[in-house]
């Protein structure tokens, strides 16, 4: 029985390798039958806030990522907070003093590591230490095979002001809840001998370990780790920019995964088939902006209309395009245009001003191309009253009647479609054109062409 965990520490805003972590040990928890379980490393007392923990969960929940045990669903192995743990930690304290691996020193207790000890100068400490000869840690790792280290100093389980290290806590806790599976950043790799040293002081089999790699800078923005300052760093940032959650998800589980065909675009159940952590890749995993727009878009296509309505709405509404009172089946015909052309609910608004207002932007750019063309004025004029006179405003009767001046005047139907499309949208690209003239109706239609024609 696989027991992952995902192990935070709340102490700010969830950033996006954060929730990798927390989805990579869903996914192989979902995949494999297995049991997640919520652990919220709290011991540092002065950088854990509620807030943090707060915004935390919720990410998770926006993400879809559910867990089996922890904070608010509880389970057997509680509690889940390791604030609320301390008697536990006085227990495999003891099992270590008994075992004659554990020894006080400057008011901190030490774990003692087994080997032959001698004293050498070190140059980082400027001072002489003690050291330890000990066997060799062999980390199995599944991305990284056996990484060999060698601890060889004593470290600190509890600190001087008795609260208990990291180092300790975090094996307590991994053998106290039975985990066997450990998947976390690639920056804990320093410590996992630590960790080994203890799970054999314990005699307990460490877990298989699988350190992803870090989540690079997008080239676009610099070289190095991505940092939280950096654009799309943040889980709340797409929240508040309505990035669909099915999107974010997918896009974060290719930074450091591929399923074997390449394929971009998945949904969380081909996410969960096609998962395995023996893909994890070992190189660095690009952040790239691009791809995140565009695989979000992607899922906006897919989106049945009705998930798209309402943040599509929400959108215009704070934009002050739309309200109570707009027409809801004008609406809708307006969003299953533009479903198709747009890829974030952020942009929609630009996109689609001028389907709710006739105060819309012109771009001066394409204006000016349009309307220096020497017959501009000329099809504008001689498409009016083709327009005006047609019994139906439908994409059909539009299609057939701008066809029919073209024939008058032999000349293409193309000669029309790029004016009235500025017409009407000032601007040179959009939904597919008769329809969106259909949307917008006759009247509307008419009336912005006679402006221009002014
Ligand atoms: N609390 C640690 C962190 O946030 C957990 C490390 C681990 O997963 O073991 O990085």
């Amino acid at each position: 029985q696989v027991r992952v965990r995902f192990a935070p520490s709340p102490t700010g805003s969830t950033h996006i390798g954060t929730a990798r972590t927390a989805l990579f040990n869903w996914l192989y928890a979902r995949k494999t039958g297995g049991t997640l379980v919520l652990r919220i490393e709290d011991t540092d007392k002065e950088r854990n806030t509620e807030a943090a923990l707060q915004e935390l969960l919720n990410g998770l929940k926006w993400l879809g990522l559910n867990w089996d045990e922890g904070p608010e669903v509880g389970g057997d192995f509680g509690p889940y907070f390791q604030s609320q743990r301390g008697d536990i930690y006085q227990d495999y304290l003891k099992k270590l003093q008994d075992a004659g691996r554990a020894y006080e020193k400057d008011g901190a207790i030490y774990f003692k590591l087994e080997g032959e000890r001698y004293t050498e100068y070190d140059d980082y400490h400027k001072a002489e230490v003690e050291k330890v000869r000990t066997e060799p840690v062999v980390i199995e790792d599944v991305i990284r095979g056996n990484v060999t280290r060698r601890e060889e100093r004593d470290f600190v389980i509890v600190r001087s002001n008795g609260d208990p290290s990291f180092h300790f806590v975090n094996v307590v806790d991994d053998i106290a809840m039975g985990i066997t599976h450990v998947l976390r950043g690639e920056d804990h790799l320093p410590n996992t001998s630590k960790h080994v040293e203890l799970f054999k002081a314990f005699g307990v089999k460490p877990p298989v370990y699988a350190h992803m790699s870090m989540i690079l800078k997008d080239p676009a923005h610099g070289k190095g780790k991505m940092s939280k300052r950096d654009k799309g760093a943040l889980i709340e940032e797409y929240q508040q920019r309505d990035f669909l959650p099915e999107a974010v998800v997918n896009f974060i589980a290719l930074l450091g995964w591929a399923p074997k065909d390449d394929q971009e675009v998945l949904s969380v159940d081909e996410l969960i088939e096609r998962f395995d952590i023996a893909d994890l890749q070992k190189a660095g995993a690009r952040f790239d902006e691009k791809k995140m727009s565009h695989i979000n878009f992607e899922h906006m296509k897919r989106l049945p209309i009705e998930r798209y309505l309402p943040p599509a709405v929400s959108a215009l509404g704070k934009a002050g395009l739309v309200n109570d009172e707009t027409d809801q089946e004008y609406l809708r015909k307006v969003l299953e245009l533009c479903q198709q052309k747009i890829n974030s609910f952020e942009d929609l608004p630009s996109f689609s001003a001028y389907f709710f207002t006739d105060d819309y932007s012109v771009d001066p750019k394409v204006e000016k191309k349009l309307l220096k063309r020497k017959d501009a004025a000329e099809r504008i004029q001689e498409v009016i009253p083709v327009l005006e006179n047609l019994e139906s405003f439908d994409a059909i009767t539009l299609e057939r009647g701008i066809q029919a001046l073209a024939d008058e005047k032999d000349l293409k139907i193309f000669a029309w479609f790029p004016l009235l499309r500025f017409a009407v949208s000032g601007v040179g690209g959009g939904p597919d054109l008769l329809p969106m003239l259909e949307t917008l109706g006759q009247e509307t239609v008419v009336s912005r062409l006679k402006k221009l024609s002014a």
